[in-house]
Parts: structure tokens; C-alpha cells; sequence
């Protein structure tokens, strides 16, 4: 069966056809960068709806199928920014009734989880789901992924944009401040550290970061100090959940999963606990239409259904609050 799945939850309108095996066909995506400041949902929509057909001809090419070939369309139902969701939605709506094929909505956060499992060895990881608006870990138990830690406030990626924005670094900034740590050779700068429980919140370390600069501080140490901070607090977090849920396996999913970093400190936290990470290739960290079609298939052959009536967009949809029929 071939799936084409279509997400456009926030800045990247993509779109990815996917068979039965989990064999990426296609993954192609076009991200919209704000000339200025942060992202605006009514911008970034109207950057989707001129760029998704496009995108969704550019993978049913790169797939080498032909739209008649496609049984199913995907879509990324929530969370994420209302105009943007809506016009992924109608995307897969039109397609859906012109080529009289099914249609399902899929949450954007579990679509990480299992393309990690569908293209990675992990069989039944605790995801580090770290991206621009999201940072939550998801861990499968007693029928739903259930979440075991996420941001009360911004997500890491967010934290790490707006850090970047007020010292003049654009749209991402994720990779920038990267390599601005590795550059450094001052020691590290203490920065508040906020895990509340399982739970971490990020808008202290903002604030604090951005008066240190205020003060002079150079930014290679902020950069580094930031980095060093926020990262502990995740595999803190991480490590937790997976005591918690006695799970084995890591999985990294979301954009600043690229961050090396990271990387590193995450897999030093699972080799101590003799638990094994698994990274998916970074075009499938990034948020990607193959991610959704992989999920809309698993939904698909586990007999759910969606009549076009139920497709509406859900900006809030929780990752606890879908059945994961696919996994019993
Ligand atoms: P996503 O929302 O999952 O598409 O990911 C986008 C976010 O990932 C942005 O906030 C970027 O700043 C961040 N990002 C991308 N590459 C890196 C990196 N190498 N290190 C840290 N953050 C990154
Ligand atoms: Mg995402």
C-alpha cells in the first residue's frame, strides 16, 4: 500500500510518499523563514498553501508513482499552528475526494515516535522529542504513548530561535549557536536549571542568558553555557522516563536532534544504563511528510478510519490521547 502523507504543522510544508515496509519513497519539504523576527501562523499558512501542491507533485515524482498508484492521504491533524494545520488539511481533503482514496488525520508528535521505529532498530523506545515548538518524552504504555516529561512553557528549538534572535542570529539559530559552542574556551556560565518534577521550563534560562549578555558576557561561553544547560536538563528528564517506564531504547526525534552535541550527551546517559540510542536520518528528524504517511499506514492497516467530516484540525491534540490500535 502507498501512502502520501502531508505535514504542515508550523514552519515546513512537506510531503512524503511511504509504502507497506516503511520504505521512504519520497520526503520532500520546502520550510518558510520569516524575513524578521519570529514565525507569524498567518504568514507561514500562506507560505503553505502557495508551496503545497508543488511539494506534493515534487514527491509523487521523486516517489516514481503516479497519483492513481497513491491508496491513502495523510495528514498531520495537530498540534500546531491553526492556519497552517488547515492548510495540510484541505490539501488532504482535495486529494482524498479527487482520487476517491482515504483520508486520516495523525498526530504530528507520535508520527516521530514511529518513524524512528519504522526506519530505526528501535522496537520500543523513549523518544526525546525536541523540535521548535514541541520538547516532550513519549514512551509507549498500556495502550497509548504516554508522556513523561515535557516543557511548561516554550519548546528547546523556540528557546534557542530567540536566544539567537536578540543577538542577531536568524532563523534557525539552532545550528549557528552550535558551532559558536564548539568554538568556545571560557568555562561554562552557570544558567538556572529548571526541571520541575519531570517537567522542564525554559523561559528562566532565556531571561538570565540574555541579561549575562547584556553584562558582556562573550557569546561562544553563552552559547556554550546555554547549550550545556538546557541539554542536561533534557537527558535528565529522558533518563528518568526510562527508569520509569523500564524501557532500554532512546530515541532522538525533531530538530534539534541534528545538534551534536546532544547527540553525545544522550548517548554517554544511555551507554552508562546500558539502554541504546537510535537517531532517524536527519530528514526524517526534521518535521516531514514521510513521518505522516508512515503513521496514516500503521493507522490505516490497524483498521482505523476517518469519514471527511472528522478530519478537522485539533491545534492542542494530545500524544496520550490517541488509542495506538496499531501496537496491540
Ligand atoms: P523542527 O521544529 O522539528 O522542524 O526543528 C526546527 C528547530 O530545530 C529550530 O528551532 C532550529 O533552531 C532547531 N535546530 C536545527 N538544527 C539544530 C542544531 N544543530 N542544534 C540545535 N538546534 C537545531
Ligand atoms: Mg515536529
Amino acid at each position: 500500500m502507498l501512502c502520501l502523507g502531508i505535514e504542515s504543522t508550523a514552519h515546513t510544508v512537506g510531503a512524503g510518499v511511504v509504502d507497506g515496509k516503511c520504505d521512504v519513497l519520497s520526503n520532500e519539504m520546502e520550510t518558510y523563514v520569516p524575513p524578521k523576527g519570529g514565525i507569524h501562523p498567518r504568514e507561514a499558512a500562506n507560505h503553505h498553501a502557495e508551496r503545497v501542491v508543488p511539494v506534493i507533485q515534487a514527491a509523487v515524482e521523486k516517489a516514481r508513482v503516479g497519483f492513481s498508484e497513491l491508496e491513502l492521504v495523510s495528514f498531520s491533524q495537530g498540534p500546531g499552528l491553526g492556519p497552517c494545520l488547515r492548510t495540510g488539511a484541505t490539501a488532504a481533503r482535495s486529494l482524498s475526494v479527487s482520487l476517491g482514496i482515504p483520508i486520516i488525520g495523525v498526530n504530528h508528535c507520535i508520527a516521530h515516535l514511529e518513524i524512528g521505529r519504522g526506519t530505526t532498530e528501535a522496537r520500543d523506545p523513549v523518544l526525546l522529542y525536541v523540535s521548535g515548538g514541541n520538547t516532550q518524552v513519549i514512551a509507549y504504555m498500556a495502550g497509548r504513548y504516554r508522556i513523561f516529561g515535557e516543557t511548561l512553557d516554550i519548546g528547546v528549538g523556540n528557546l534557542l530561535d530567540k536566544f539567537g534572535r536578540g543577538m542577531g542570529i536568524a532563523f534557525p539559530a539552532g545550528p549557528k549557536i552550535e558551532k559558536l559552542a564548539a568554538m568556545n574556551t571560557d568555562p561554562y556560565m552557570p544558567l538556572p536549571y529548571s526541571v520541575k518534577g519531570m517537567d522542564i521550563s525554559f523561559s528562566g534560562i532565556l531571561t538570565a542568558a540574555e541579561a549575562k549578555k547584556r553584562e558582556g558576557a562573550p557569546t561562544p561561553q553563552l552559547c556554550h553555557s546555554m547549550q550545556e544547560t538546557v541539554f542536561a536538563m533534557l537527558v535528565e528528564v529522558t533518563e528518568r522516563a526510562l527508569a520509569h517506564a523500564e524501557k532500554d531504547e532512546v530515541l532522538l526525534g525533531g530538530g534539534v536532534a541534528a545538534n551534536s552535541r546532544l547527540r553525545r550527551m544522550l548517548g554517554r546517559m544511555a551507554a552508562d544504563r546500558g539502554a541504546k540510542m537510535f537517531v532517524p536520518e536527519s530528514h526524517l528528524c526534521i518535521d516531514n511528510g514521510a513521518m505522516i504517511a508512515w503513521l496514516g499506514l500503521l493507522m490505516h492497516r490497524s483498521g482505523i478510519r476517518m469519514p471527511v467530516t472528522r478530519t478537522r484540525i485539533r491545534q492542542r491534540f494530545r500524544t496520550d490521547e490517541v488509542e495506538v490500535a496499531w501496537r496491540k
